[in-house]
């Protein structure tokens, strides 16, 4: 028994909250909340004077903090936890991995709609008396709320018909009138359907002859009775009539008046009521029937499996159209069958509809998708679904690694060279591949990396033997791989054969193409319509006023736009500096190339596929069911075209300045020409009886790595790249750290900058430290840029230790009086 003087333990809770700051926080768990809080669960806490905020339970305890005094948790939100053991263990290692705080990995993980928001209330200060001070206006406000008790900023706006009353809720403040509070609101809202069914009476043969009878005098609700009956046909089986019909099946019908339904339900003939529906019933699902693998696919399936015996990882190279899929398809199915959970990671989920489409046929209603261009109650609704066994596989984008896994068996990350795995901004900046590696080992399962053009860095491991290493050198159905033809288009200019950007050769492939209605993609990494404007008079150029950056022109939307910071301006008739009228547009990016096809082939059906036309959620998807059904004869596209689609009608692929992208000044550049212009053309003649042909238009035909890319030879790029790579120090030998400081004023950030990189020298060592540099773009949204850049071998360095060095470095820069405005983001494993 309990003695009733026993001391009872006061608990405290150490809480991660959602802000930059590098160590948890701990609060009182108030006694009546004692029992029912959980790791994991959130609550809400006051934060700073005025800031009520959700955060996570990490640990719960007995000591209370030794430097302040705990404040009390507010409210517990969760009785369930809605993080796991297992992400609490990830959150950390993100956070120290990649330097950065906890709080700002959580931010990233929660949906915003498993935040609370807090909205601002007005309340009457009881201590209130001189009403007598108060405006006619804030009169009128009082006495509002005296009748409401409260008010929201919303419904005081309403009130004085204004937008802008912050001056008088000051005012009335001041006054001390009244006082303002903060009201928790849960931002998550489940998404209802309204429907309608009949009532139990009505059910039965009998009971709907005789109302179809009796409604015989009112035509219009016997038209209801009659189009529900044709929707749900409760005389053949009664039990049909539970589940209802939407209702707004009959609102969307002109001929069918709310009146007349409104009338039956009040008749209590229909009744209407509301469930929740998931928002992941526009992909259709169900079983369609499984393929039989292919002996190649079949034995790429054994060896993984194998593999998996003794690696953590393995690899699987297999060229674009061998069938990847129905490998990881086999994959998944034998993990969900042992009761583990699967995530499968892809770089842009919109950008690769067809696999999510497969998946779901096969899957149905056990996979949920988690997309960057969802909802943030689609994102709650998947990250609950997981969280109660709904969704045992996971479809999503890099951040769908934070979601709520307490068992998975197996990660599978598609197009692992993919840098869209790589978080930039904000921090954690983090790269999905390689935390899927490590959360995969927390779970104790495995991690299959899938690519036909893996990274340096996947490819070494698997040499190295620490990854295991699969291939596929097949395309399925043995469809040849395309043919490569080289286009010299210094020779084509020179004997004046180009049509601006277009050689000759190019366009008659286009012309066949249009005749022989066969499909065309052709490939420039340029969005916009040039990448700048020049006088021909003074040489002016169209240049950002925030960054050091030209502004590109986008014909369409008859404006410069600056692609690093958004600024927008008007197109200049004349040149602002000289006056000529003579502004010319100068390169070329793919809004000019579908102009010039219009204007060359006006009956030719063109369609443009880059950021600019894929922003709105569907639009994407739209544009590849348009080409597939054979909509569009020419698809202009960047690097969008290039991943992961799967066409059967498309003969030539096209690519354009295939030069900009392989001399691009970036140590990466060769394996990233490699990866992309591969990329591009395997989308060209996946059909077994027509191979493809892919037409590169090159300044240099001689350059080896187009020899390579021709040849489809991998290895070859890889053994010239990984020698250069060793040679320079650079990663997989090295890891790299990125420090930017960046300030408003040039000066300032360079010195800072050089501040930064002597400390790091003096300890690190000159050939560890290279920097600072200005970027590429030295200004970006007003502030200079440097960047120091650090090497760190692989093998001979302790890369924690030299972590930690590098962040007190930096801190110790910021502490400095003259430095403390300056800006530093570090970037580990930058790409
Ligand atoms: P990858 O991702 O390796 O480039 P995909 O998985 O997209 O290749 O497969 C290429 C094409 O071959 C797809 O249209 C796919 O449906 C088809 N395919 C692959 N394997 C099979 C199979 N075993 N049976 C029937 N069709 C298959
Ligand atoms: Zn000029
Ligand atoms: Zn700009």
């Amino acid at each position: 028994m309990t003695s009733l003087f026993e001391e009872e333990i006061t608990l405290f809770a150490d809480l991660i909250l959602p802000v930059p700051i590098p160590n948890l926080f701990t609060y009182r768990v108030p006694r009546e909340m004692a029992s029912l809080i959980k790791v994991g669960a959130r609550v809400i806490v006051q934060f700073g004077q005025k800031r009520v905020i959700t955060a996570v339970v990490a640990q719960l305890h007995s000591n209370p903090p030794v430097k302040y005094q705990a404040k009390y948790i507010l409210e517990l939100l969760d009785e369930q936890p809605i993080v796991t053991q297992q992400q609490l263990e990830l959150f950390a290692w993100v956070a120290e991995y990649y330097l950065c705080n906890i709080g700002e990995v959580m931010n990233v993980a929660l949906p915003a709609g498993l935040k609370i928001t807090s909205q601002s209330r007005i309340q009457l200060n009881p201590e209130f008396e001189h009403e007598d001070l108060l405006t006619d206006q804030e009169q009128l406000v009082v006495e509002e709320i005296k009748k409401h008790q409260t008010l929201s900023y919303e419904e005081v706006e309403r009130l004085l018909q204004k937008s802008n009353i912050t001056s008088i809720i000051k005012s009335l403040v001041g006054k001390r009138a009244v006082i303002l509070y903060e009201e928790v609101k849960e931002r998550y809202k489940p998404k209802v359907a309204k429907k309608i069914r009949l009532t139990a009476a009505y059910t039965t043969n009998e009971a709907l002859s005789k109302l179809a009878a009796d409604l015989d005098k009112t035509p219009k609700q016997q038209e209801i009775l009659l189009k529900y009956l044709s929707f749900i046909p409760v005389y053949n089986n009664p039990e049909l009539n539970y589940k209802g019909l939407d209702k707004s099946i009959f609102s969307q019908d002109d001929t069918i008046s709310d009146a007349s339904l409104n009338t039956l339900i009040k008749k209590g003939i229909f009744e209407q009521f509301e469930v929740f529906v998931s928002r992941f019933d526009d992909i259709p699902a169900g079983n369609m029937g499984t393929i039989t693998l292919t002996d190649t696919q079949q034995e790429a399936f054994r060896q993984i499996h194998e593999l998996f015996a003794e690696k953590e990882v393995v690899l699987l190279h297999g060229i674009t159209g061998s069938g990847k899929t129905e490998v990881y398809i086999e994959l998944i199915k034998q993990a969900l069958e042992s009761g583990s959970q699967v995530l499968f990671l892809l770089p842009e989920i919109a950008l690769t509809t067809q696999i999510v489409v497969r998946l779901r046929k096969v899957f149905g209603d056990v996979m949920g998708i988690y997309h960057s261009k969802f909802s943030d109650n689609e994102r709650v609704e998947v990250w609950k679904g997981i969280l109660d066994g709904k969704f045992q596989f996971v479809v999503g984008v890099r951040s769908a690694i934070f979601l709520p896994f307490d068992n998975l068996g197996l990660v599978i990350v598609d197009e692992e060279h993919e840098t869209s795995y790589k978080q930039h901004d904000p921090a954690p900046r983090y790269n999905a591949r390689d935390v899927a590696v490590i959360m995969s080992y927390m779970h104790k399962g495995k991690t299959l990396l899938g690519s036909a053009t893996p990274s340096l860095e996947s490819y070494f491991h698997a040499q190295s033997g620490r990854y295991g290493f699969v291939q596929m050198k097949q395309r399925y159905g043995n469809a040849a791989l395309p043919r490569f033809e080289l286009i010299d288009t210094k020779k084509e200019k020179r004997q004046k054969q180009m049509k601006n950007e277009f050689s000759s050769v190019l366009l008659s492939h286009l012309e066949y193409n249009l005749k022989n209605k066969e499909q065309t993609i052709l490939f420039q990494n340029r969005r916009g319509y040039s990448p700048y404007l020049q006088c021909e008079e003074c040489n002016w150029i169209s240049e950002c006023a925030n960054c050091d950056v030209s502004l590109t022109y986008h014909m369409k939307a008859r404006e410069l736009r600056c692609h690093y910071c958004g600024h927008k301006e008007e197109v200049p008739r004349t040149c602002p500096h000289c006056g000529s009228p003579k502004v010319k547009t100068m390169g070329y990016g793919t809004e000019k190339i579908e102009e010039e096809i219009n204007v060359m082939y006006p009956e030719a059906r063109v369609q443009r596929m880059d950021l600019d036309t894929t922003r709105a959620k569907n639009a994407y998807q739209q544009i590849i069911s348009d080409f597939e059904e054979g909509g569009i004869d020419i698809l202009v596209g960047t690097q969008m075209v290039s991943k992961g689609l799967d066409f059967d009608n498309v003969s030539v692929v096209g690519i354009f300045d295939a030069d900009r992208i392989i001399h691009f000044p970036e140590f990466r550049a060769s394996e990233r020409a490699f990866q992309m212009l591969t990329q591009v053309s395997g989308r060209a003649g996946r059909r077994a009886d027509k191979p493809g042909k892919v037409l590169i238009q090159t300044a240099n035909p001689s350059q080896p790595l187009l020899e390579k890319i021709i040849n489809n030879d991998y290895e070859g790029m890889y053994e010239a790249e990984i020698a250069e790579r060793e040679k320079f120090s650079y990663p997989p030998f090295t890891r790299l750290i990125k420090v930017t400081v960046k300030h408003i004023d040039e000066g300032t950030a360079l010195r800072a900058a050089k501040v930064l990189a002597e400390k790091l020298t003096s300890h690190l060592g000159a050939s560890r430290v290279l920097g600072p540099q200005p970027p590429l773009v030295e200004r970006v949204r007003n502030q200079f840029l440097f960047d120091i850049l650090i090497k760190l071998e692989r093998e001979k360095i302790n890369f924690k230790a030299a972590k930690s060095f590098i962040q007190e470095k930096v801190i110790d820069t910021l502490t400095d009086k003259t430095l403390k405005s300056i800006q530093v983001v570090i970037d580990v494993d930058c790409l």
